[in-house]
């Protein structure tokens, strides 16, 4: 296992559509206990494989951070079977450090998909765990929270994003 890069906002990687997983090979598997040691190292409670530059449909999902072996998730090719209610919570994202803001999202979500393995799961979350899914499923569609922001807010992280990359701290 490695850590990998993780890609900022701006990054052209971040911000393109990923495309089914059709292999369960090595490939994939070292691809997934990557992302789950790059997610434990940050650290995070969520990482898409868009934001290691892999444009394939996984996410990994652990609000434990790595405490409780069983509440981590593996989703390859998930897809939404309902999403439910609204919320509104501060939500922060690996790939833009130091920002957070207010997003709404789905109450309760659930998801199926495939495990590491290529067997069908369907996973049920609510509250943090909707949460999560909404943002990493937004990962694979190559959209980061930010762009969920309207108006002035969205503005001002974006400025300040730019006047770090122009001084080469982004
Ligand atoms: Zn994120």
């Amino acid at each position: 296992m490695s850590l990998r890069p993780i890609l900022r906002y701006g990054d052209r990687g971040l911000h393109g559509t990923a495309a089914d997983v059709t292999t369960f090979d090595d490939t994939l598997q070292r691809l997934i206990d990557d992302m789950i040691e790059t997610m434990y190292a940050a650290p995070g409670v969520g990482l898409a494989a868009t934001q290691v530059g892999v444009p394939l449909r996984v996410f990994v999902i652990d609000l434990s951070v790595g405490r409780n072996a069983s509440e981590l998730i593996v989703m390859v090719n998930p897809s939404f079977v309902s999403r439910e209610g609204t919320q509104l919570e501060e939500e922060g994202c690996l790939s833009a450090p130091g920002f957070n803001a207010t997003v709404v999202r789905p109450r309760h979500a659930v998801v199926k998909g495939l495990d590491r393995h290529g067997d069908e799961q369907t996973i049920e979350g609510h509250d943090l765990l909707a949460r999560a899914f909404q943002h990493e499923m937004d990962h694979l569609d190559g959209v980061v929270f930010i762009d969920r922001l309207r108006g002035i807010k969205r503005d001002m992280i974006v400025r300040k994003i730019q006047k770090l990359k122009k001084t080469g701290k982004w």
